[in-house]
C-alpha cells in the first residue's frame, strides 16, 4: 500500500484580480478527511469549486486559508513536485512532439533515473495499460482513450502517494467513458494509491467513489458512501443532484385530519393528498401546519399491493416511458406529480387511471427553511 492521507482544514480560496484584489471566493472554508488508498470523488455542478480545491492540492493554485496536509504534513507551501501527488487532467496534458515513451518517461528523465530504470518501469507501465504497441506514435495519432492512457502511465510512473484527477473522462464518447471508469477502478485496486477524483457526472462519482463528496457554491453539502448518499441525503441538493431520474420532492403541508397525518401538496384544489403512517408521526407531529418537502424515490413507488406500502392513491399517467423490464411513469393528481419507476413488462397507456402506493418507510422529509432532512432527534 502506497497511500497517503489527505487532511483539508478550513480550506478557503478567494481569487484576486490582477491589482491583488479578491474577485470571487471559489471555495468557502471547508474541511475534509480522506484515508490513505481512499478514492474520494468531489462532485457537483460546474462552478461549484471542485477544481479550484483538487489544484490546490496539487499545489497549482495558491491557498487563501486554511491547510492541506498530505501524510500528516502541512504542505500549503511546497512546490508541486515535491508533494508526492500526480494529476490527470480532461485535456490530457500531453507534449505533442514527444512519443508515447517520452511522454510517459519525461517525471523519470527529469528525476535523473539511468535509462534501465526507465525503460523498466515506462515498459512495465505501458503493458499494464495495454499501450506497448503504440510506444512509438505521438499524441496526434492516437483515440482519445489512447492519449488518456498515456496521461495515466505518466501519472502512474511517478508512483504517486496521491493521484488527483480533474474531469479525466470529459472528452471520451460514452462507451470509451464506461470502459476507462473500469480500468481506473482496476488501477486503484492493484495500486492501493489514495485517488481523488473530480467531476460534475452522479453516475461517474457513484460508480467510482469509496466516498463522495458533493459540492455546491464552494461548500461541501454532503459526504458518504454511494449507498448512504442515495439512502440518506442530507439535504434537498443532495436529494434531488443524486439518483436519475432524481427523487420525487414535494411542496406541501402537514395537516391533521380526524386524527391522522397527512401531507397535502400546495394546490388549490384537486390537490394530492398522501397518509402518513404511524412510522412519520413523530417526524411529521413537529410540522402540523407548517410547510414541509416530501421526498420519494421513484422505485418507492408501486402499481402492486403492498402490506407495507401506504394508502392507495389514484393517479392518471402523463408521461410514459416502457424500457422492457420496468418502465418510468409520470403520474398526475390535481396539482402534483409524482415520477415512479415501475418494474415489470406492462405498457401504461396515456390517460390512465393507476393506484399506487408509497413505500412510507422510504419517505424523506425536509424543512424547506433550512432545506435539510427532518431526522429523529437523538
Ligand atoms: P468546478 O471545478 O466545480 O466547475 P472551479 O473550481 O473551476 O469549479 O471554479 C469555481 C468558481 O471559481 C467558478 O465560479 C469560476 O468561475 C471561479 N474561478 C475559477 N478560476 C478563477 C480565476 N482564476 N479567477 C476568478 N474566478 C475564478
Amino acid at each position: 500500500m502506497s497511500g497517503a492521507s489527505v487532511n483539508i482544514r478550513d480550506l478557503v480560496k478567494t481569487y484576486l484580480d490582477n491589482r491583488g484584489k479578491p474577485t470571487f471566493t471559489a471555495v468557502k472554508s471547508i474541511s475534509l478527511d480522506i484515508d490513505p488508498g481512499e478514492f474520494m470523488v468531489l462532485v457537483g455542478p460546474s462552478g461549484c469549486g471542485k477544481s479550484t480545491t483538487l489544484r490546490m492540492i496539487a499545489g497549482l493554485e495558491r491557498v487563501t486559508s486554511g491547510t492541506i496536509s498530505i501524510d500528516g504534513r502541512v504542505v500549503n507551501h511546497l512546490e508541486p513536485k515535491d508533494r508526492g501527488v500526480a494529476m490527470v487532467f480532461q485535456s490530457y496534458a500531453l507534449y505533442p512532439h514527444f512519443t508515447v515513451f517520452k511522454n510517459m518517461a519525461y517525471a523519470l528523465t527529469l528525476a535523473k533515473k539511468t535509462k534501465e530504470i526507465i525503460s523498466e518501469i515506462v515498459g512495465r507501465t505501458a503493458k499494464a495499460l495495454q499501450l506497448n504497441h503504440l510506444m512509438g506514435r505521438k499524441p496526434q495519432a492516437l483515440s482519445g482513450g489512447q492519449r488518456q492512457r498515456v496521461a495515466l502511465g505518466r501519472a502512474i510512473v511517478r508512483d504517486p502517494k496521491v493521484f488527483l484527477f480533474d474531469e479525466p473522462l470529459s472528452n471520451l464518447d460514452a462507451k470509451m467513458r464506461v470502459q476507462m471508469r473500469s480500468e481506473i477502478n482496476q488501477l486503484h485496486g492493484d495500486l492501493g494509491a489514495t485517488m481523488i477524483y473530480v467531476t460534475h457526472d452522479q453516475v461517474e462519482a457513484m460508480t467510482m467513489g469509496d466516498r463522495i463528496c458533493v459540492m455546491r457554491d464552494g461548500k461541501i453539502m454532503q459526504v458518504a458512501d454511494p449507498l448512504n448518499l442515495y439512502l440518506c441525503p442530507d439535504n434537498l441538493f443532495v436529494a434531488g443532484f443524486i439518483g436519475s431520474p432524481p427523487m420525487n420532492l414535494l411542496k406541501g403541508k402537514v395537516r391533521r385530519r380526524d386524527g391522522h397525518l397527512y401531507f397535502i401538496e400546495n394546490g388549490e384544489r384537486d390537490i394530492l393528498a398522501v397518509p402518513l403512517e404511524d412510522s412519520l408521526h413523530e417526524l411529521a407531529g413537529r410540522y402540523i401546519d407548517r410547510e414541509i418537502v416530501f421526498g420519494i424515490r421513484p422505485e418507492n413507488i408501486t402499481n402492486r399491493p403492498k402490506a407495507r406500502a401506504g394508502a392507495p392513491i389514484q393517479m392518471t399517467v402523463q408521461v410514459a416511458e416502457p424500457m422492457g423490464g420496468e418502465s418510468l411513469i409520470s403520474l398526475r393528481s390535481g396539482t402534483g406529480n409524482l415520477v415512479a419507476r415501475i418494474r415489470g413488462e406492462h405498457l401504461f397507456r396515456l390517460n390512465e387511471t393507476v393506484t399506487i402506493q408509497i413505500n412510507m418507510e422510504k419517505v424523506i422529509l425536509f424543512d424547506p427553511n433550512t432545506e435539510e432532512a427532518i431526522r429523529q432527534a437523538n
